[in-house]
């Protein structure tokens, strides 16, 4: 064996240019220049006399999800943030949320002055544990919010009948799984409320945004008003520069509204989402079935009831007797120097997250009490803590690449396992 790790010196397995992301699609342009010239740049403009491109993508991504009702917003943490509030969670009420996920899971629990229960995880999903979901309630549990953390979904099955059993809404953080089904039907309609997160990392993309949809037209009712400063669509005929938002709110909301040019490209993402889903689940399969072959290499698989995988993040476990006893982080900077793209741990589990850090912030020292109910660091996630030392992840653009990149990938990820007793600590 003469080859030489890329982070020694030696040749990287590619030096492919790797895909965009995000990637304006062809009328991107045109809408958004239209959108400039129209003078209503926002949902609380003016009427021009047109329907808004926020009420459109509204429609549009409804329809996409099967839902009902979908009410956007300017990003994922307030379309959390609003879809607690329209559940009724408030002062003091306990929410279980996943150990490992986004920062924003926990910090929109804290904004409503709850107290984010940190629930471990199942390491076959990585997403929250339906076990150790039922051990959390106690009699203060007002809500169950669960994440379709990377590539996976939350086992929604158990999860909405402990649920019912329970009496606690569920809320599907989506931002994560836009268009994933579990048994044919769409993340985000399996729970009471499906939030999504469209800012630049995402599957569905317009930098900043996001969204909350729901099959319940008053739970939308409040959805609506709680993003708008409490304003309700005019229902009546308009003219021209009169205002489309009303005051006449049933509840008192804040300004959370997404504006005229993140709904514009929203509307021209959503027409290639599908077909980038399955160019991204097509090169994901082969590439599991490739990593497969190597000895201590395990890509998370989604459950068998997910009929529509989605991939944010590609995940895989490995072994690391496998790779010399190395850490996991010495594998990423190996595997990331052969592919010249960015390999990363999954997240630190919630109890030892560097951005997770409720005491810094004085609107939530409610009381000595609550500042202990909040305090992280209360908290086991043995599974969590695992999957961050044992789990890397790779950001989806490269599975948009063409087919060549799973040999890439799986080449890069065989050699560094081959060479790791040189991998530098
Ligand atoms: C990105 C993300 C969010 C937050 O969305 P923003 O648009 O950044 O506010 C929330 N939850 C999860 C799981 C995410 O991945």
């Amino acid at each position: 064996m003469t080859e030489t790790l890329a982070l020694t010196g030696g040749h990287p397995v590619t030096h492919r240019a790797w895909p965009q992301w995000p990637r304006p699609q062809q009328e991107a342009d045109e809408r958004l220049a239209r959108t400039l010239a129209s003078g209503r740049w926002a949902l609380s403009g003016e009427w021009k006399g047109a329907r808004s491109n926020e009420q459109d993508f509204a429609e549009q991504f409804a329809q996409y999800n099967d839902a009902r009702h979908c009410v956007p917003t300017a990003n994922g943490t307030s379309a959390l943030v609003i879809a607690l509030e329209a559940l009724g969670v408030g002062a003091g009420d306990e929410v279980l949320i996943p150990g490992l996920t986004w920062v924003a899971s926990a910090s929109a629990v804290l904004n409503v002055n709850a107290v984010p229960v940190l629930v471990d995880i199942d390491p076959e999903t990585l997403c929250i544990d339906p076990t150790a979901i039922e051990a959390a309630i106690t009699p203060r549990t007002r809500a169950i919010s669960v994440v379709h953390l990377y590539c996976s979904m939350a086992d929604m099955d158990r999860i909405t009948a402990i649920g019912r059993r329970h009496g606690l809404p569920i809320l599907e953080d989506c931002a994560q799984a836009h268009g994933a089904r579990w048994n044919g039907r769409r993340a985000g309609t399996l729970g009471s409320i499906g939030t999504f997160s469209m800012q630049q990392t995402k599957l569905l993309t317009a930098g900043e945004g996001g969204a909350a949809i729901t099959d319940d037209p008053e739970l939308a009712d409040r959805l609506f008003q709680l993003r708008a400063d409490g304003r309700r669509l005019a229902t009546g005929p308009l003219a021209p520069r009169d205002m489309e938002l009303v005051d006449n709110s049933s509840v008192m909301g804040n300004n959370y509204c997404l504006s005229e040019f993140g709904a514009a490209l929203l509307i021209d993402q959503l027409g290639t989402l599908d077909a980038e889903h399955e160019r991204r689940a097509g090169n994901a399969a082969l590439l599991t079935r490739n990593l497969e072959e190597i000895p201590g290499v395990r890509p998370i698989r989604p459950a068998a009831a997910v009929t529509q995988p989605t991939y944010y993040h590609y995940a895989i476990r490995l072994d690391l007797e496998e790779f010399a006893g190395k850490p996991l982080l010495a594998v990423c900077r190996a595997l990331r120097a052969e592919l010249g793209y960015p390999v990363q741990p999954s997240y630190a589990p919630l109890n030892h997250n560097p951005l997770y850090r409720p005491h810094t912030k004085r609107r939530y020292h409610l009381s000595d009490e609550h500042m202990k109910r909040i305090d992280p660091g209360s908290y086991k996630l043995p599974e969590a803590q695992r999957a961050h030392e044992e789990v890397l992840t790779l950001h989806h653009p490269f599975l948009l690449a063409d087919e060549e990149v799973v040999a890439d990938v799986a080449h890069a990820v065989a050699k560094v396992r081959t060479l790791a007793s040189r991998i530098p600590d």
